[in-house]
């Protein structure tokens, strides 16, 4: 199985020379090609939903990092940090591209990169190199005193805009009137409310302030049986897919797991259906984690007898049941590296960070199961004429694209973070 690396694949979607593609088609554009336009930071901003008016949307990015040459853009990347110095914190996540990662002071899931933030209170500006979630995060776990960049407004997550404020508050109030808010004979709410960390803030206020909990995709089962101590069933958002793996592996059935669609009655379920519940599933996905299928797993075996099949939690269910082994990106990146034999691996996540782990571990053969490589096209956003602009602003003494969570929102979401780390501190 021969897989084109990430850069190539995009030269030949941007060439139309590829036309067994089925990536987004947003990554046939240039990054600034979203400056200023529909695209802004806020609910439905990756998806290009129609956003809020009040939004703040990603300025043109000046001529003169359009323009440069990558080698000029690594070496005004290089030179700026080293003026900042300990001023500035660079963040990069697994999925994010090589150029981007090569200038980062941490690599890691969004949670591991946000405590990073919070490691250094000497920093006065955390540059996240990611998606708005984790940027949001980091502003809520980092210092007053520190700004939180995203370089490119953009770069938001396609899942996490699947679930927006105002159709789970909706969701919300059905809930309670077909199962009232009183809890009990064992003292158990009817409803605990779980967000996964790729949400936005909002949610995870939300989340905060109605007796509810944030999950990782490390700590999805601990966070779940957290929840079943405190109430009788669970609303997951915004990842049907995690948390129906995630439940089916703690012996919930698939019939106690209805799916909620949001602008449907009851989400389009009988009442029946969710009095009988255990976990209502949001209907939000991954769209690089859904790519992956059993046929490439069957493929993957007939041809690497042997393999070891590791997939992430947010592929469909068919997918983790098929795999070897499941688990988020620091379990395969852990796997990976404590194989002490030669061995094949065949990786369901990200393609950035698979092809990563088979340059950073030349002795095996690591492969990503989908052999048309699409990586995060949102994340792909952060260019390095981005990062070299956020930085050089700095420089000058001005702070660009900072992502501010709202105070109340914050403080609330932090409450729903905590208990996520009294569940079970990672
Ligand atoms: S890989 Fe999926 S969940 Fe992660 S940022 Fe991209 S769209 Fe969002």
């Amino acid at each position: 199985m021969t897989t084109a690396s990430v850069n190539e694949r995009i030269q030949l979607i941007v060439t139309g020379k590829s036309k067994d593609s089925t990536c987004s088609p947003s990554l046939a554009k240039g990054p600034w090609e979203f400056d200023g336009g529909p695209v802004a930071y806020g609910p439905g901003a990756s998806s290009e939903d129609v956003i809020p008016t009040n939004s703040p949307k990603q300025g043109a990015l000046p001529n003169e990092y359009k323009s440069a040459t990558d080698e000029e853009l690594h070496e005004r990347i290089r030179a700026a940090k080293e003026t900042l110095g300990d001023k500035v914190v660079i963040l990069g996540h697994f999925y994010q591209r090589d150029e981007i990662v090569q200038h980062a002071d941490y690599l890691g899931d969004s949670f591991q990169l946000a405590n990073a933030a919070k490691a250094h209170p000497e920093a006065e500006a955390i540059v996240f190199c990611g998606v708005h979630f984790m940027a949001e995060t980091a502003d809520i776990l980092s210092a007053e005193n520190q700004a939180v960049i995203l370089p490119n407004l953009a770069a938001g997550c396609s899942m996490a805009d699947m679930a927006d404020i105002d159709s789970v508050t909706q969701c919300w109030e059905e809930l309670t009137e077909l199962f009232g808010s009183e809890p009990d004979a064992e003292g158990k709410m009817p409803v605990i409310p779980v967000t996964y960390m790729n949400s936005s803030a909002a949610l995870k206020g939300f989340c905060g302030e109605n007796g509810g909990i944030v999950c990782t995709s490390s700590n999805a089962e601990i966070v779940l049986k957290w929840a079943f101590e405190r109430g009788q069933r669970v609303l997951f958002f915004p990842d049907q897919h995690l948390g129906r793996n995630t439940a089916k592996a703690m012996g919930v059935s698939l019939e106690e797991m209805p799916l909620w669609h949001g602008r449907k009655e009851l989400g389009g379920n009988t009442a029946e259906q969710l009095m009988d519940s255990k976990v209502i599933l949001w209907n939000g996905f991954c769209s690089v984690h859904k790519r992956f299928n059993v046929g490439q797993i069957e493929k993957a075996r007939a041809e690497f007898p042997g393999v070891r099949v590791i997939v992430h939690p947010e592929c469909p269910m068919d997918v983790v049941d098929a795999a070897d082994e499941y688990g988020s990106t620091d379990f395969i990146r852990k796997a990976v590296a404590a194989a002490t034999e030669p061995t094949t691996f065949a990786i369901g996540t990200e393609v950035n960070m698979v092809q990563r782990l088979a340059a950073q571990y030349p002795q095996h053969k690591i492969f990503c199961l989908d052999p048309v490589v699409c990586p995060c096209s949102t994340m792909y956003r952060i260019h390095p004429g981005y990062l070299a602009w956020v930085l050089e602003r700095l420089v000058a003494g001005e702070v660009v694209n900072q992502i501010r969570v709202d105070e109340k929102v914050s403080s609330t979401a932090a409450i729903a973070l905590e208990r996520m780390l009294a569940a079970k501190p990672l």
